[in-house]
């Protein structure tokens, strides 16, 4: 049995089949990280597994005894939470993230928390003040971010399935640079309690896994309104498997022609083309359709609206409540200012002092207010869009993973990665990325690229009927 391919699927069967115990396959996952970990940093920590909880898989079927990696910046109560940030380094979480209660009710087994960019900003793991997170495929590469290790974790088979945080397009990006399947749920699909927030309008979590019928799966376990996050749905979470298998058939596909233009890889413009036709071979009617507002200006909107929230969210890490203080303050204003200068990364200060200046007063009507007029106009394209069309389609990002070190000094270039992801979150929708085929890298690896399937809000179950028929077929 190779254990680094396993989807949750295989696993639930050998159980079954009693080709391998739960306590097995666990210390399998422990040897296997101690060993390729080291190379990849992909986990920040990784749970020993005689402290994992008793495993109840007789009770539930679905997720039960299955291993799963949890990116760190989801709480798991009693056990360090370091949302990739040296301010974190020792703090341990008092209680669980709702969806880790839901996991654990589930019996899923907890492998160990996985690496991101700082406070998961960032679009590759180098903002993370533990180290890059190298892409499996090529090790000179990144995984992306901010979810890059969920994401490595997963492709190099270190872990069943992992958890991530879409802000931007942290889910879809890194799943998109590392060939595997990452979803984006819609803004209150999942609960947010427990997930360090970063903008708090725009997070969600959401499953990273080897194939669509997983994500699937864990997005049935994890999904759900929650009293404790306001901003969480009441609509009934259906059973996603249930459309999986169903043909496509008629199905409207529509394409963004702004997705197509300046700055997209041609070789990736090549393999999202030939995505495309095998929908149309699947039965897909194709159309094209214009969503001006959402790629000329969702970067710029983006970068107002998370900077200032990430400035709000940032005020209580002040050296007091949480974390890192500073050793050499002889004042509270001190501990303040010394506290976070030491414990805060730089894009993370660049977005408090971004935010910080979009919200003061004189400037705000200039920037935030302008920019949250900008977000309904991007909503009101994709509302346009869904009214002929059931999903759209395009590239996931510009580009394949790029080298480590290659676009870290230019933070705008940086940026420009999530020009396919960031818009979609400012209209709060659903979308997920699977892989969809490779290109050749100059030094002769294969890079995968990332077909991006947006849905309608809440309409998840048709993202995925779609996923998998282009998976499976
Ligand atoms: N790259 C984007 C950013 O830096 C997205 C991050 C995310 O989704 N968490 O904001």
């Amino acid at each position: 049995m190779d254990i680094k391919k396993l989807t949750i699927r295989d696993v639930q069967d050998g159980y079954a089949k009693k080709a391998f115990s739960p306590d097995e396959l666990q210390a399998e996952f422990a040897a296997l990280i101690a060993k390729e970990n080291p190379f990849l940093n992909a986990y920040l920590s990784v749970f020993d597994p005689s402290t994992l909880y008793p495993i109840p898989y007789t009770l539930y079927p679905v997720l039960a005894g299955v291993p799963c990696a949890i990116k760190d910046n989801i709480l798991i109560e009693g056990t360090i939470t370091t949302a990739g940030s040296k301010i974190l380094e020792d703090y341990r979480a008092s209680y669980d993230a709702t969806v880790i209660q839901k996991l654990k009710k589930a019996g899923a087994v907890f492998l160990g928390k996985t690496n991101l960019d700082e406070f998961a900003m960032g679009a590759s793991t180098e903002n993370s003040a533990y180290g890059v997170t190298h892409n499996p495929h090529d090790h000179h590469r990144v995984a992306g971010g901010s979810s890059g290790g969920s994401a490595a974790a997963v492709t190099a088979g270190l872990t069943v399935y992992a958890l991530g945080s879409d802000t931007g397009g942290s889910i879809r990006q890194p799943a998109s640079f590392c060939g595997v399947v990452g979803l984006n749920p819609t803004y209150g699909r999942v609960s947010r309690y427990g997930l360090i927030a970063m903008a708090s309008g725009l997070d969600q979590i959401g499953p990273i896994t080897k194939n669509v019928y997983d994500s699937a799966l864990v997005l049935n376990e994890i999904a759900g309104h929650d009293p404790r996050d306001s901003s969480s749905s009441p609509i009934p979470v259906p059973d996603y498997t249930a459309k999986l298998g169903q043909s496509i058939e008629g199905l409207r596909v529509g394409v963004p022609k702004e997705f197509f233009m300046e700055g997209l890889d041609p070789q990736v413009e090549a393999r999202i083309r030939e995505a495309i036709m095998k929908l149309e071979q699947l039965g897909a009617k194709i159309g094209e359709v214009s969503l001006p507002y959402s790629t000329d200006y969702a970067i710029a909107t983006y970068y107002i609206i998370v900077p200032s929230e990430v400035s709000a969210n940032m005020a209580r890490y002040d050296g007091i409540r949480y974390g890192h203080v500073s050793k050499d303050a002889s004042n509270l204003f001190e501990v303040y200012a010394k506290s976070r200068a030491e414990g805060l990364g730089s894009e993370v200060k660049r977005r408090i002092m971004v935010g910080t200046y979009a919200l003061s007063a004189g400037y705000y009507d200039a920037y935030y207010l302008k920019a949250q007029k900008v977000r309904t106009l991007i909503s009101q394209d994709y509302n346009r869009a869904f009214k002929d069309f059931d999903v759209l389609v395009g590239p996931t990002a510009p580009t394949t993973a790029f080298k480590i070190g290659e676009q870290s000094d230019d933070p705008l270039k940086m940026y420009l990665a999530d020009i396919y992801t960031a818009g979609i979150k400012l209209a709060g929708l659903p979308a997920i990325s699977i892989p969809c085929g490779t290109i050749k890298s100059d030094t002769n690896t294969d890079l995968p690229v990332g077909l991006q399937i947006i849905g309608n809000k809440f309409d998840e179950a048709t993202i995925l009927q779609v996923a998998h028929a282009f998976e499976t077929n």
